[in-house]
């Protein structure tokens, strides 16, 4: 009984995925084995287990479910977003160089470009809503294209089969941070990726409670090479916080579903309003990115960037507001409210951010489980205060 099956509908495999009840004592969560060691019976037959770097049953439950989830054969759990995509880029060498995203994650364009540039890791950012762009960034030695769509802030999109098709007819690796979109509504594996890359924190986990990062490979070889690399920079996941994201992950279709359907109300009252400038939400007809991630998608996800004119306006709202969080980060229970040009993205120039539609005016709504009405009611009156 409780056996996951592939066949099954994604709401089901989120409940029943193969390890949600316990093998030993038919417990109906997966144990927390707070171990760091085990201990060897007899030392001609060591346990399946030897060190909870290398492997924790609680942890692989975790590991299980993401692969099952993602449509891989192999997943593994980290300490965060960043421990995963860090471990994921010490797949390349010196001299290797990859083609990013350039609206990609902040964190991941810090990592490329102060940490994996001293070691020759060399990348070249490029618009990757433009095909054409990125076939002329490849050199040489390039070996990989990293994606992520629809990007952060202005959620543009990336034709994912499209580039990792010609990515693969140049035998270069393809990567996606699928973040934002979470295997509920995108699953890059089954458009040719080979390597889909979480931060756990927002939608998976989606109570602002932990920290985690994902990975889930499909090539068996390729899944090796990670593991030896889990395994070796010991970025793993923490058994507590494997526990938690699993708890967490269980509700994921419910949660998306919800928070979908609010995102779209919002996304059409912000583009009805005159005072709004811009609304940024794949869902609108009016997103350029619309018809093709619709095809490579099945919805819009939670996150709505709009432009409410000005630096000084932005500022208003983010004290008026009553409900959202106030905060980096996204994809949780509570709604969550970011100003880019001050948070996630203060470290870039002011004309770089300008020229990338990161204006001092552009809010970030992650929208959460709180009802609508209010939602709207409460941004209704941040907007109208002076
Ligand atoms: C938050 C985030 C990350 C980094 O994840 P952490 O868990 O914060 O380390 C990476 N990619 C995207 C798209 C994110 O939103």
């Amino acid at each position: 009984m409780s056996q996951g099956h592939h066949n099954d509908q994604f709401a089901t495999r989120l409940i029943h995925f193969g390890s949600e009840v316990c093998k030993h004592t038919g417990a109906s969560s997966v144990p927390i084995i707070q171990a760091s060691t085990f201990h060897h019976e007899d030392i001609y037959n060591p346990p399946r287990h030897d060190y909870s770097r290398s492997g924790n049953p609680t942890r692989e439950a975790l590991e299980e479910y993401i692969t099952v989830l993602e449509g891989g054969t192999r997943g593994f759990a980290f300490a965060s977003g960043m421990a995963a995509i860090s471990t994921a880029f010490l797949l390349f060498s010196a001299g290797d160089h990859v083609i990013v995203t350039e609206d990609v994650y902040g964190g991941t364009y810090r990592l490329l470009t102060t940490v994996l540039n001293r070691l020759n890791i060399e990348s070249t950012f490029v618009d990757m809503t433009d095909i054409a762009q990125v076939q002329a960034a490849i050199r040489p030695n390039t070996k990989a294209v990293y994606m992520e769509t629809p990007s952060n802030p202005t959620l543009k999109i990336t034709d994912i089969k499209a580039v990792t098709a010609w990515a693969k007819s140049k035998g270069l690796l393809t990567l996606v941070d699928n973040t934002f979109m979470t295997p509920y509504h995108q699953r890059p594996i089954e458009l040719g990726v080979d390597i889909v890359i979480h931060s756990a924190t927002k939608f998976l986990g989606g109570h602002s409670d932990v920290l985690a990062g994902l990975i889930v490979t499909h090539d068996p070889e390729l899944g090796h090479q990670v593991k030896v690399l889990q395994n070796g920079l010991g970025t793993v996941l923490g058994v507590q916080d494997s526990w938690l994201l699993i708890r967490g992950m269980k509700t994921l279709e419910a949660r998306m579903k919800q928070c979908e359907e609010s995102a779209r109300r919002l996304a059409v009252w912000l583009s009805e309003r005159k005072d709004i400038v811009n609304v940024y939400y794949p869902g609108l007809p009016n997103h350029p990115g619309r018809d093709l991630h619709e095809q490579q998608s099945s919805g819009y996800g939670a996150v709505v960037s709009f432009d409410v004119g000005s630096g000084e306006r932005a500022k208003q709202v983010l004290n008026k507001v009553r409900l959202p969080l106030v905060a980096v980060s996204l994809g949780a229970v509570e709604s969550i409210l970011s100003y880019p040009a001050m948070m996630s993205h203060a470290a870039m120039p002011p004309e770089v951010r300008a020229e990338r539609g990161i204006t001092d005016g552009l809010l970030r709504f992650s929208v959460g489980l709180e009802h609508i009405e209010d939602l709207l009611a409460d941004l209704e009156q941040a907007l109208n205060t002076n």
